[in-house]
């Protein structure tokens, strides 16, 4: 059998799962749909179909108190339980199982109405919180039986209990977030006793047939978090309570350490698992999680005794077929979540319905349909950056005989370019992808082909992908051979010890990762990574007082680099919600320094000439590499359509200005399927 830990069987409390991959709960924004749920329904029934062996839902409020912002989800009705059944009947009419989380937001809720153990607001909200009363913790105790019962009425297979990342249980649990003086404070038992009461409540009020998942805080990474002994006493008394199985949450969203974003190295935190597993001190299975995206990483995880279980949320959004590919041993057909979070956290942040950037369906199953072309046409696509590859593999699968033209020797375009950045590599994992599809849709791929208008007669639809070129800089000494545009440096020419970057958005960031960073070899990835964060892998899990935290290591920095840009905005501003704050602080590690507010001047011999605040400076520089945006390419628009085709623009050469490769991959194949 393929992977044979991953796919074989578990007994969680009454229940005998499929498998061993549980989709994580992910909030994708249509929890608050109205109605019968028909868009959330068809998310998670097309996962269930996939083959995985759980789903969890996006986390339900059990009050009003509770709700991640105002309207967000709640279940604390018989009404609100009635639409739910319609989920429920889905994914076990696909023959899945679903448990719904309970997640009581606490001091992380976007809303002044929010509570907390104690008043004391979190870095990452704007409101204070309310101190819950004793009544009011009481009553919030209730709420979550409550709420888990509907749930059991709702149709629900179980429940996760939303003890992790720094929402109310969590809250109560650390000393840090919890300064009361009654008994749901001061000593451990007391701070634990929230989370244990609503276990026990809930596992009294249902009896055995109902799963509790308890999704455990195993390493809090914020100062003051719980230490190593008081993680091994929680998991003890949850289970105690009454929990069917114990999953891992990794880190409080206010931790400044990267916990899933790309640049942390695949399966960073099973370790934590494992040492809690090794510890013996939990018999029920337990799940462990965070950057596990492929079935070997699964797989692999598994078999080193690191859990019972893998965890995988965003993976289930790139991909519903994960599971059923891996059983059928087409893993390398499998549409990796390259943990860009552009599309899926980046979204959620934004209130915007959360996707996926490798998979636009993500999330919009019932409205972006790739259904049988009523009528084969003859497809030209050129260019076979994401937007081509996007637009040609869902046309090929449509029924449309698709010719995809591209002018390099390979597919991917600038994508072949990002993931040659340290921490992109899983951009790899897309182009492999696409060069499955391409195959599997019986696109004819003709590559080192730069076709002209002249070349495109003959075919019914033209889609125009040609994507984007760098954008130059025309002061004097432009072409001195210290410049060097972003995609020159990438491919590898050579560059010097001392560099100034023009441009401070997401290339020249990673243009600056790139030159700064002292290529590490694989199997040491993990620890660097670690020690840089300053994460105590060393004592979690051996010494009992450990926080999870120490002094983090300076990296070595291979170059001396300046950023500069004209704007006096903050540098990186237009980052992703989720990440940006990573490459800001990554970079700032490596000593790269930024400068506002510049005039480029010059380049000659003796290096960049700028003003800076009005002043002249000579940046003594050995190159001067050019990050400053990117221009259409779409020379071929005007021509074609002047013969009479029918021509779709799509990617970066219908729009260079805030393109990203989320933008082209969604337009491609929004294309494709209207064609
Ligand atoms: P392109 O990628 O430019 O592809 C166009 C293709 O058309 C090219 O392969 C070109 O050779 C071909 N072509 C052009 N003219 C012809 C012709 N006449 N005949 C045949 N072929 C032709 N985006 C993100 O979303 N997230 C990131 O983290 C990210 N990081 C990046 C990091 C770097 C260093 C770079 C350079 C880009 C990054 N991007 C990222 C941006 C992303 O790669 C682009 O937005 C995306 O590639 C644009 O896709 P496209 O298909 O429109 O164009
Ligand atoms: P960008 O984000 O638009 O940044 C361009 C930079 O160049 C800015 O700092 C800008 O600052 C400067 N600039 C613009 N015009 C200039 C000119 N004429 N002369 C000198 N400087 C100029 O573009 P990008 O960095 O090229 O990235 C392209 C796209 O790729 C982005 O939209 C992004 O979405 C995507 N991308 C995303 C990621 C990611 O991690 N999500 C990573 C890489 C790329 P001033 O105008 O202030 O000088
Ligand atoms: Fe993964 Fe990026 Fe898709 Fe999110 S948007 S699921 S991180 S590939």
């Amino acid at each position: 059998m393929n992977y044979p830990h991953m796919l074989s069987p578990l007994v969680v409390g009454h229940l005998t799962l499929t498998n061993r991959v549980l989709m994580g709960s992910m909030h994708v924004g249509l929890e608050e749909e109205g109605g019968e749920f028909p868009k959330l329904s068809a998310y998670f029934a097309e996962r269930a179909r996939g083959g995985v062996g759980l789903i969890v839902t996006g986390g339900v409020a059990p009050n009003r108190a509770g709700q991640l912002k105002p309207f967000a989800a709640t279940l604390s009705s018989r009404r609100e339980a009635r639409r739910h059944k319609h989920i429920t009947d889905a994914v076990h009419a696909e023959g899945g199982r679903i448990c719904m989380q309970i997640l009581h937001a606490g001091r992380y809720a976007y809303h002044p109405w929010n509570v907390a153990p104690t008043r004391l607001k979190s870095p990452i909200s704007p409101f204070s919180p309310w101190g819950l009363t004793s009544a009011g913790v009481r009553g919030t105790i209730k709420d979550f039986v409550r709420c888990a019962e509907l749930a059991r009425e709702a149709g629900y297979d179980g429940v996760e209990v939303m003890g992790s990342e720094g929402y109310l249980i969590n809250e109560f649990i650390v000393r840090h977030t919890n300064r009361r003086t009654d008994e749901w404070g001061g000593e451990f038992a007391n701070r634990i006793r929230f989370p244990v009461e609503i276990v026990r409540g809930i596992r009294q009020a249902l009896g055995p047939d109902f799963v509790i998942i308890y999704r455990l805080s195993m390493l809090d990474l914020v100062p003051e978090g719980s230490s190593w002994a008081e993680v091994l006493q929680l998991a003890s008394a949850i289970e105690a309570a009454g929990a069917s199985i114990l999953n891992t949450g990794i880190g409080w969203h206010e931790a400044r350490v990267p916990t899933i974003a790309t640049m942390v190295p695949r399966g960073a935190f099973t370790w934590v698992t494992k040492r809690l597993r090794e510890a013996g001190v939990v018999k029920i299975p337990i799940v462990t999680s965070n950057r596990i995206n492929t079935p070997e990483v699964a797989e692999a995880v598994l078999a080193s005794g690191a859990a019972d279980m893998v965890s995988m949320a965003r993976p289930l959004l790139a991909d519903p077929e994960f599971v059923k590919k891996a059983r059928e041993d087409r893993a390398s057909d499998i549409n990796t979540c390259i943990a860009c979070n552009q599309a899926c956290l980046d979204h959620v942040f934004q209130n915007k319905r959360a996707t996926c950037l490798v998979n636009p369906r993500a999330a919009f199953e019932t409205e972006l349909v790739y259904s049988k072309a009523p009528k084969p046409l003859r497809v030209a696509v050129v260019g076979a950056g994401p937007a081509g590859l996007s637009a040609a593999t869902v046309a090929g699968e449509r029924g449309h005989a698709v010719t995809l033209y591209e002018a390099d020797t390979k597919i991917g375009g600038q994508f072949d370019l990002a993931r040659r950045v340290p921490g992109k590599e899983e951009f790899d994992e897309t182009l492999r992808y696409f060069q499955r599809r391409l195959a599997a849709t019986g696109v004819t791929v003709e590559l080192g082909r730069r076709v002209t208008a002249d070349d495109l007669q003959g075919f019914d639809a033209v889609v125009l992908a040609t994507g984007v070129g760098p954008r130059g800089i025309t002061i004097p000494g432009h072409d001195h051979p210290k410049v060097k545009s972003y995609a020159e440096v990438l491919l590898g020419a050579a560059v010097g010890k001392r560099v100034a970057i023009i441009g401070t958005g997401g290339i020249g960031h990673d243009v600056a990762e790139f030159l700064a960073d002292a290529p590490t070899p694989e199997p040491d990835r993990l620890g660097e990574f670690l020690a840089q964060w300053g994460v105590d892998y060393d004592g979690w899990g051996r010494d009992a007082a450990s926080k999870g935290l120490r002094e983090p290591e300076k990296p070595h920095a291979q170059r001396e680099i300046v950023m500069l840009q004209r704007s006096s905005a903050k540098g990186g501003s237009r980052l992703g919600k989720t990440t940006g704050w990573i490459h800001r602080a990554s970079l700032k590690k490596r000593g790269v320094k930024q400068i506002f507010e510049v005039t480029y001047v010059k380049v000659d011999d003796a290096g960049l000439h700028i003003l800076a605040g009005g002043e002249p400076r000579i940046l003594d520089v050995d190159n001067v590499v050019v990050c400053a945006g990117q221009v259409s390419r779409a020379e071929l628009a005007e021509p074609l359509r002047a013969a009479g085709r029918v021509v779709h623009v799509i990617g970066g050469a219908d729009e260079a200005s805030e393109l990203d490769a989320k933008r082209a991959i969604a337009q491609g194949a929004k294309v494709a399927a209207e064609l």
